[in-house]
């Protein structure tokens, strides 16, 4: 079972071979074996996973800082660390036996689980347009999801749906189904501006015969099942987020150092150094945030409001540091050669993943007005 490579290691996995591994990543839109097989090596897959299903069973807090280092790098290798280490919560969380013997599986990138809510034709939560309709021992699922992370090369899939019509919290039930359920379509060809080669795709099924031992909690715990898992990965989500920043501000104090103007490096001059220190205090702010939220998760308490605080300062956060920091690269930044210009892009996916801007505005507010009391 053995335990996690230092820190420093993993960074440098992130910083060299999964940079290193890029260019055929942008080019293929896929996970080469060889790099799958190198993270499943790290453990990259099991960081947080518990020890009796082989995992490393590191707390949320220890964890953050290596999620943080692998989110320095490509897109694709902290969505790698940050999905392997948040799926498996709610299936070790309401699955059965046989849907828990998929987390060893996992451990080892032998199975990859998939997370699929987001619908062309429905909102989220209660308005979700799947439907399961039950018959006996059998259920029945029409409906389509889109923008699915991994679903090119997942092996199951955590599909919700409405199990009834009366579009109340506990309408929605979770299914855990196969890749190859008989009439299951995936479409894998939804590419990204950024994040190249985790396998967006859309998934259609009309009148999917999927049998009820693959019901991943009970009837009408969909939308339960769905949060659970989504709380986590907004506080993992915001953390990743740090980590990209911060390979943002790196590379701008990097730049800056090198490039001369009049004579002068163009660190020494007050607007960049204004630029970077504003990065600075957005990045630190933002740290602390996640550190907040992920030890309330890991002390078992309430931290819905706090994972979508730390959500939204941190969506809005990568957002004005990698504008700075591209700002401060010059025109250089714009072309392809600059790191700063895959790290625009990727960065953009944040604001979607795991919930607009808005929708975190939402639940923050609901949050504020519950808890003070009325005048
Ligand atoms: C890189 C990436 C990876 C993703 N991975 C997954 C995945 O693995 N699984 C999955 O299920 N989904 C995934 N998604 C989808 C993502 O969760 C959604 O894109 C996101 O939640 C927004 O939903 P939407 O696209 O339907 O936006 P829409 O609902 O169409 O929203 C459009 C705009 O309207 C606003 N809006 C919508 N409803 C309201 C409202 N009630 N009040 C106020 N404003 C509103 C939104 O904030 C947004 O500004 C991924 C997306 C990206 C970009």
């Amino acid at each position: 079972m053995g335990k996690a490579v230092s820190l420093e290691e993993f960074r440098e996995f992130f910083l060299t071979e999964v940079e290193d591994a890029y260019p055929e990543v942008a080019e293929t839109e896929t996970v080469p074996d060889r790099l799958n097989s190198r993270a499943a090596e790290m453990g990259c897959y099991k960081l947080t996973l518990p020890k009796e299903y082989g995992g490393y069973g590191m707390s949320v807090t220890d964890y953050m800082p290596y999620l943080e280092a692998a989110a320095e790098g490509p897109g694709i290798g902290r969505m790698l660390v940050h999905t392997t280490n948040g799926i498996w919560r709610p299936i070790h969380h309401y699955g059965n036996a046989e849907q828990k013997a998929i987390l060893p599986l996992m451990a080892e990138g032998h199975s990859v689980v998939a997370f699929s809510l987001t619908e062309m034709t429905g909102g989220t939560g209660r308005d979700l347009k799947s439907k399961a309709c039950r018959e006996g021992e059998t259920w029945y699922l029409t409906g389509e999801k889109h923008l699915i992370t991994w679903a090119d090369r997942a092996d199951w899939f955590i599909i919700v749906a409405a199990s009834d019509d009366r579009g109340a919290q506990d309408s929605l039930t979770a299914f855990l189904i196969p890749r190859d359920t008989p009439g299951f379509g995936i479409d894998a060809t939804q590419h990204t501006m950024g994040l190249h080669g985790t396998g967006h795709a859309f998934l259609t099924y009309d009148q999917m015969a999927v049998p009820d031992k693959y019901r991943l909690g009970e009837v009408g715990q969909g939308l339960e099942v769905a949060l659970f898992f989504l709380d986590y990965s907004r506080v993992s989500l915001s953390n990743s987020m740090v980590g990209l920043a911060q390979r943002a501000l790196d590379e701008a104090v990097r730049f800056s150092k090198r490039r001369t103007t009049f004579g002068k490096p163009i660190c020494t001059r007050a607007q960049i150094q204004t630029h970077i220190a504003t990065m600075q205090a957005d990045i630190e702010a933002a740290r602390h945030l996640v550190a907040h939220a992920a030890l309330l998760c890991e002390q078992g308490k309430d931290f819905t409001a706090q994972a979508a605080t730390a959500k939204l300062f941190n969506l809005n956060m990568i957002g004005r540091v990698t504008d700075l920091s591209l700002k401060v690269h010059g025109g250089w930044g714009y072309t392809r050669e600059a790191p700063i210009e895959r790290i625009y892009r990727d960065a953009r996916g944040f604001w979607f993943e795991e919930g607009t801007q808005e929708i975190q505005q939402l639940v923050v507010a609901r949050y504020v007005l519950d808890k003070t009391p009325d005048a």
